[in-house]
């Protein structure tokens, strides 16, 4: 069965969430306490309730411990966002993820053992700084403090060439773990494979050696 979410507070965030998770195919309780929120998003979720997410007896009442992850999406009432993470985790929902507003919000949310915690304005602000600095630079993951996936466009630098002639390994440190192309993604390419216009390298390794490649490649 597919997984079901629930979406708290449906702010700028949480309903663009919970609609993106629509959109993805997944069925998604949106929960506010505004009425009137609510009533916009009903024909746009799988359900919606307009009910006070602090309230123990109302979370338990709609069976949030059944949902396979549980989106705590209130910002600015820091002591409801709060609240409602220690019930549904004591309610035994095994997925919990809360949008925190501050690093002191972040840590707070730690403490009580939510599972993934989000800072929507600090990361895309660092998101937004890298592909300032580098352009081809699509996305990326930080695997941890040092390593990272990215993905990156390729510029015209290097299009028609084979990884072999990249030598990303040898010149920079980073390995091509894939090259996502119209036609389809190869995985572990080999050495002969081509990079072509419109393509996307996904690149493996620490901050250092994909900036040195991005940089040493991309279009100025
Ligand atoms: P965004 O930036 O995503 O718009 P925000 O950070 O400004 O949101 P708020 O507006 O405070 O956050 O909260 C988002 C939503 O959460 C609001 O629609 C609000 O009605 C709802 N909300 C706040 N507290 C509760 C609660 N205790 N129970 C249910 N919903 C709540």
């Amino acid at each position: 069965m597919k997984k079901q979410y629930a979406v708290i507070g449906l702010g700028r965030f949480g309903s663009s969430l919970a609609k993106e998770l629509i959109s993805l195919d997944y069925e998604v309780l949106g929960i506010d306490r505004d009425e009137e929120i609510v009533n916009e998003m009903s024909q746009q979720l799988t359900h919606t309730v307009s009910a006070d997410a602090t309230d123990e007896e109302v979370l338990r009442s709609l069976g949030i411990r059944n949902f396979d992850c549980v989106v705590v999406a209130i910002g600015d009432d820091i002591q409801a966002s709060i609240l409602a993470a220690i019930l549904l985790k004591d309610l035994g929902v095994k997925m919990v993820v809360a949008k925190a507003l501050s690093e002191l919000h972040g840590k707070v949310l730690k403490k009580i053992g939510v599972d993934r915690i989000i800072f929507p304005e600090r990361d895309m602000g660092i998101r937004v700084a890298h592909q300032l600095v580098s352009p081809n630079l699509l996305d990326y993951i930080e695997l941890s403090k040092d390593y990272t996936i990215a993905e990156m466009a390729v510029s015209p630098r290097i299009c028609g060439k084979t990884l072999k002639q990249l030598d990303t390994r040898a010149k920079y440190g980073c390995s091509v773990v894939a090259i996502n192309k119209r036609s389809g993604i190869i995985i572990a390419p080999t050495a002969e494979d081509t990079v072509e216009d419109k393509d996307v390298l996904v690149v493996i390794g620490t901050n250092d050696q994909i900036e040195h490649f991005e940089h040493a490649v991309g279009s100025k």
